[in-house]
């Protein structure tokens, strides 16, 4: 008997491999009978949603009834004023990891090459590979930061169009100042592409980020993510010219954007006071990681983010480190490709999980040492 014909998905989503983005905390705990871990390793903030955020999306709540505004207009406009460009500059998404998508959908055909240094945050690659397009990778510098030289080698080698570069860097927590995205912008040609993912801008003082100009060859992107506390509300934004904000308008989907989130990240921008407070609390946080590693006389990457990554000794050490945390209770994650695949990744907690974490990391550094002993 022939098989029966069924329904296939297109060529090109089933040449796509299978990935697993990112396995969540809630299924690790599952892993190791938890109901619950101490969640360190997402960079989520421990720090909450500004009072004001909440206040506004518990009103909200009750007219969830009714779609968000699909133009996000007061949000633009409140964003627009904060980074002193036009309302059609900017256009907000449903998380910079959804900017991503759309960013990869509008500029990189299949077969095409994006440029992006190896180990950096690997969500874009799963873009890249669902719309047949393929990273093609930099070297990073010794402490995990992206190298200038490196990335524009990679796209005269590649034809690359679209280039990608977190800054601050995830994992490494490094930065590159603004004179130096400068001269890196300089140096690619301009057909290309920068795509300049700021999800940690939040943490580093607006003058030693790249100035408040819109360039048409630079798509920059923020969250309310990280600093703002507001993850599960789902609210990033792209800032660029209103030429390539005009073609995210023909591809984002209309009613995508959540209108508690909508509502939560206006009422966030109204205070800053709380973001500076969670800024100066995640400075201590990380000197305290710092100090820990010391302690352990283990080496730390200087970091410009809410966390911070701590070498353990080899990617194996390291994996195995990341599980002795889980059995212990404690989510964290790592880098995925050297110089730092012997670290682990920390996000800073509240002052009492610092302290709890600390506890657990000797007892499972331990545990590690032992095991790499035996
Ligand atoms: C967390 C993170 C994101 C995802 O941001 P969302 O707005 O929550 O989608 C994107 N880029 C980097 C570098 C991140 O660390």
């Amino acid at each position: 008997m022939t098989p029966p014909r069924l329904p296939r998905p297109t060529e090109l989503v089933s040449a796509a491999p299978a990935m697993t983005p990112f396995v969540a905390p809630e299924e690790l705990a599952r892993r190791v009978g938890r109901s619950e871990l101490l969640r360190l390793g997402a960079n989520e903030s421990a720090f909450g949603p500004s009072p004001r955020a909440i206040a506004a999306m518990r009103e909200a709540v009750a007219l969830t009834s009714w779609y968000g505004d699909p133009e996000s207009l007061e949000l633009r406009a409140a964003l627009a004023q904060r980074h002193r460009c036009a309302a059609d500059e900017i256009v907000v998404a449903s998380g910079i990891d959804d900017l991503m998508g759309l960013i990869v959908r509008a500029y990189c055909a299949p077969g095409d090459a994006c440029v992006a240094t190896r180990g950096t945050y690997p969500t874009l690659f799963y873009h890249l590979h669902a719309y047949g397009a393929r990273a093609e990778f930099a070297e990073p510098a010794a402490d995990g930061a992206f190298d200038p030289g490196a990335i524009v080698d990679a796209v005269a080698r590649s034809g690359a169009k679209l280039v990608y570069v977190a800054n601050p860097d995830n994992p490494s927590g490094t930065f590159a100042d603004r004179a130096t995205l400068a001269q890196l912008r300089e140096a690619l040609p301009d057909d290309v592409l920068l795509f300049l993912d700021e999800a940690y801008a939040d943490f580093v003082p607006v003058d030693e980020l790249p100035p408040d100009v819109i360039d048409p060859r630079t798509i920059r992107t923020r969250t309310f993510s990280k600093a703002f506390g507001m993850a599960g509300a789902r609210i990033g934004y792209a800032l660029a010219s209103a030429d390539v904000i005009a073609v995210f308008q023909k591809l984002r989907l209309h009613f995508g954007v959540n209108r508690t989130g909508q509502i939560g990240a206006l009422a966030a921008l109204d205070d800053d006071a709380f973001l500076r407070g969670v800024v100066s609390e995640v400075a201590r946080g990380r000197n305290d990681y710092y100090a820990l590693a010391d302690r352990l006389g283990l080496p730390s990457v200087p970091s410009f983010t809410n966390f911070v990554c701590i070498g353990i000794g080899t990617r194996l050490q390291a994996e195995a480190m990341v599980g002795a945390l889980l059995e212990a209770g404690v989510f964290v994650r790592k880098p995925w490709a050297p110089p730092l695949d012997g670290y682990v990744r920390v996000t800073v907690g509240t002052v009492a999980e610092r302290a709890r974490l600390a506890e657990r990391f000797i007892a499972a550094l331990d545990r590690v040492r032992e095991k790499a002993a035996s």
